[in-house]
């Protein structure tokens, strides 16, 4: 009873920015679950490492890569398209792909402003509707968005992403009220600080990470792995009634001031 809740056997999953990091663990995770993993990215080099290391670990029929841009209507359209001909419908849809940009919001450009809410946003938004449209046809379906700490809470210099995760909340919450009568749960994935590339900066950083430290209850930084749980559970039968939710998963940072 227990395995069957959270078996994704015959599943097809779409995960996006899952070259690295934390998408990449995710789709690790759902792959070890049973599903066919989707894997995406833009840069097609670091995507095919993945993509073979991935199909040595669980054989070919198990996974497949497609380089696009998220941010890219068209390239979203196209590459969907093709892949529920000739794969299969995406059961599971992953918006994982994200940048960050670090400048004071009296600094930022514009441009700069746009490039991060639209990785981090928009894209959701496209490659979402272009998903849900099958999904919503075949009455069955689940979304995870990866939001942030930065969805609750706001730190100087990362404006645009703050405004981007906050974004992200809203968005799971208007994909629920019009997607969860056909089937389909939209959940969130706020994660805390977790180390990867996107972070190694901070790491490295002795001052910031003796604040991240002190700021977070279970007193250490995360790991990819420590998304890995909750993402199998939203993405299986055992969420079949947990709609709209951003699952904080961040060592109980947010729950203190
Ligand atoms: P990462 O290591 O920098 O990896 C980012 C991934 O996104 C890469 O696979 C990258 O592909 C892909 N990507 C970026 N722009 C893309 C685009 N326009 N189209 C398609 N793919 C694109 O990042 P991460 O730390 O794993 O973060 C993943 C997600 O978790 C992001 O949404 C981030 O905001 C969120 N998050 C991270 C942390 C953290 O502490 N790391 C905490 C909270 C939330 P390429 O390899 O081709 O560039």
């Amino acid at each position: 009873m227990t395995s069957a809740l959270f078996d994704l056997t015959g599943k097809t999953a779409l995960v996006t920015g899952s070259s690295r990091g934390i998408g990449k663990a995710i789709a690790h995770g759902l792959a070890e679950a049973g599903a066919r993993i989707v894997l995406n990215g833009v840069n097609t080099e670091r995507l095919e490492v993945t993509r073979a290391e991935f199909a040595t670990q669980y054989g070919d029929d198990r996974v497949a890569a497609y380089a696009f841009d998220v941010t890219d209507d068209a390239a979203v359209t196209q590459a969907i398209e093709s892949m529920e001909q000739d794969i299969a419908p995406i059961d599971v849809l992953v918006n994982n792909a994200g940048i960050q940009h670090r400048v004071p919001l009296l600094d930022l450009a514009v441009e700069d402003w746009e490039r991060v809410i639209t990785t981090n946003l928009t894209s959701a938004f496209l490659v979402g509707r272009t998903v849900a449209r099958g999904m919503i046809e075949r009455g069955a379906g689940k979304i995870i968005n990866i939001a942030s700490v930065q969805t609750d809470l706001a730190r100087p210099t990362i404006g645009a992403y703050t405004a981007s995760k906050g974004g992200i909340r809203n968005l799971t919450r208007a994909m629920t009220a019009e997607w969860a009568s056909h089937g389909i749960q939209i959940n969130a994935i706020a994660p805390g600080y977790i180390h990867t590339e996107m972070t190694q900066k901070l790491v490295d950083d002795e001052q910031f990470n003796s604040w991240i430290l002190g700021r977070t209850p279970a007193h250490r930084w995360g790991t990819t792995d420590d998304i890995v749980g909750p993402a199998i559970w939203l993405s299986s039968p055992a969420s079949a009634f947990v709609n709209g939710q951003v699952i904080f998963v961040d060592g109980g940072m947010t729950v203190i001031v």
